[in-house]
C-alpha cells in the first residue's frame, strides 16, 4: 500500500496566490472573496500525491503541511 497523505493548511499565513490551485486543482481551490486556500480532498489518493507535494513545495508562504503516514 502507498503511504497515506493528509493535508493541513494554515489560512492565517496563506497569501492567496493560487499556486496550489493551479498546481493541483483536484486537491486545492480558493475562496472567492479573499483567495485563501480551500482543501477539496484532505487525504488525496496515491494518484494525486505527486501534484499535492508539488503544490506544497511551491506554496510561497508555507501554508500547506503534509503529514505522511505509512498505511498498515
Ligand atoms: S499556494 Fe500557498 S499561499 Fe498560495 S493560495 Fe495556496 S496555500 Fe495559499
Amino acid at each position: 500500500m502507498p503511504d497515506q497523505l493528509k493535508i493541513e493548511t494554515d489560512v492565517d499565513v496563506c497569501m492567496g496566490t493560487g499556486v496550489c490551485a493551479l498546481t493541483a486543482p483536484a486537491v486545492f481551490t480558493q475562496r472567492e472573496d479573499d483567495g485563501t486556500v480551500i482543501v477539496r480532498v484532505a487525504t488525496p489518493g496515491a494518484e494525486l500525491h505527486e501534484v499535492t507535494q508539488a503544490a506544497a513545495y511551491n506554496c510561497p508562504s508555507g501554508a500547506i503541511r503534509l503529514n505522511v503516514s505509512e498505511t498498515p
